[in-house]
């Protein structure tokens, strides 16, 4: 059975045709920079890579394009668009209504568009998607799958900022967590690994956007991400962690208004901001080995931030069954994992360095024999979740 996944961002698409039952990759793609001009990397099966450069002015173009290259005769994976059973996508903000995947109706609209002051920039584009697939795909069932249903697991007093109360109560002020597919999917997959059920898993989804989440007994109990994707490590572009005393005092001496501080904070500081390099860890990598100083400060604070929240987890949790790394990160960069795990031999946490530092695909294990913790990496697979999701829900 085929499941289409759609991943619709403001001005691009992510997506990927699954077969459920084999859990075929049939082909994926991205179309960015809709409404500028418009360009399609497409990729049939692993292999196959295709570009397209024309006009996308909006997402249904875009959508269209997409399905017109699934079926063509030169590109096509499928006969007709008839054979998608259904479609699965990924929304930002679930806020506290969604704890799970739902099948799509005139009510889940509703609600999603309620919460779209929670996440103004993704929620309109993620509805945005799914009403273009009715309209385009009028018998195909939607399911829509979010990433903070994960975390609504979250003890109340993990996710309440210690502000008073009732803005909580009144405006939904409280953590709520991302990357709760990707969470989910990482440390169902060490679960699996480690063979237990009662487990204390700490996932570290390292990418240009990173968090942290502590998974006990297969929820999430904790997690670094907030009431926005700003709160936490060090990212690509975005600060983390700050004192909320900065913002005045910025807005004051640069004379920024609360836009611009926010454009500060989410797209000019991070790894950026400290490096002066890029966004690109590989290039800040290369910087630092070249001798740049502020890209060494900039790699120092990245793992810093990312070892005291697996500390603080760990502590909360009393003590910690398996480390995952994943994304583009995680997945990656050996240097990153190594310079994380340093130092915590203490904690009985030791990170195997020949077999960290071997490239390979799927899943493995990088801690040493003596380790009293595993150190797991473990490629995320976000649109599989989706997809299983989506299938689930239109067997019922
Ligand atoms: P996104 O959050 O946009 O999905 P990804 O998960 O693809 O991002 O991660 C992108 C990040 O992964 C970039 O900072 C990139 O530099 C980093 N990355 C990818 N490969 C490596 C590598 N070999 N070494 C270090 N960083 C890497």
């Amino acid at each position: 059975m085929l499941i289409f996944v759609l991943n619709a961002g403001s001005s691009s698409l992510k997506y990927q045709l699954i077969d459920i039952k084999s859990k075929e990759l049939k082909a994926s793609g991205l179309v960015e920079r809709i409404g500028i001009d418009g360009i399609l990397k497409h990729e049939i099966g692993e292999n196959k890579k295709l570009t397209f450069e024309t006009s996308i002015p909006t997402h249904k173009e875009a959508i269209e394009l997409v399905l017109r290259i699934l079926t063509n005769d030169e590109t096509k994976v499928i006969n007709k668009i008839e054979e998608i059973k259904a479609i699965g996508h990924r929304v930002v903000h679930g806020g506290e209504h969604f704890k799970e995947s739902v099948l799509v109706d005139d009510d889940v609209i509703r609600k999603i568009e309620e919460l779209i002051p929670l996440a103004p920039l993704h929620n309109p584009a993620n509805i945005l998607g799914v009403k273009i697939c009715k309209e385009l795909m009028p018998k195909v069932p939607n399911v829509v799958t979010f990433d903070t249903a994960f975390h609504q697991t979250m003890p109340i007093e993990n996710f309440l900022y210690a502000v008073p109360y009732a803005d909580y109560t009144e405006h939904h002020l409280r953590k709520y967590g991302f990357h709760g597919t990707s969470h989910y999917y990482v440390s169902n997959e060490a679960i699996k690994l480690l063979n237990k059920k009662d487990s204390k898993i700490i996932v570290c989804h390292l990418g240009n956007g990173s968090s942290v989440c502590a998974v006990r007994d297969g929820k999430s109990i904790s997690t670094s991400m907030g009431l926005t994707p700003l709160e936490g490590l060090v990212m690509g572009t975005r600060s983390g962690d700050i004192d909320a005393g900065v913002i005045p005092y910025l807005m004051e001496k640069k004379g920024l208004n609360h836009t611009q501080i926010l454009d500060y904070l989410n797209k000019k500081s991070g790894i950026l901001g400290i490096s002066g390099v890029s966004s690109d860890l590989r290039e800040v990598i290369k910087s630092a080995n070249d001798g740049d100083n502020r890209s060494k400060i900039a790699i120092t604070m990245l793992c810093d931030r990312i070892k005291k929240y697996l500390c603080s987890y760990a502590g909360l949790m009393h003590g910690v069954d398996a480390i995952c790394f994943t994304a583009g990160i995680g997945e990656n960069s050996d240097l990153i994992r190594e310079k994380v795990c340093e130092g915590l031999e203490f904690m009985g946490i030791e990170i195997d360095k020949e077999k960290n530092s071997k490239r390979d695909k799927g899943n493995r294990e990088v801690n040493t024999k003596n380790s009293n913790t595993k150190i797991f990496i473990i490629p995320t697979n976000e649109e599989f979740v989706i997809a299983t999701d989506t299938y689930n829900l239109i067997k019922k």
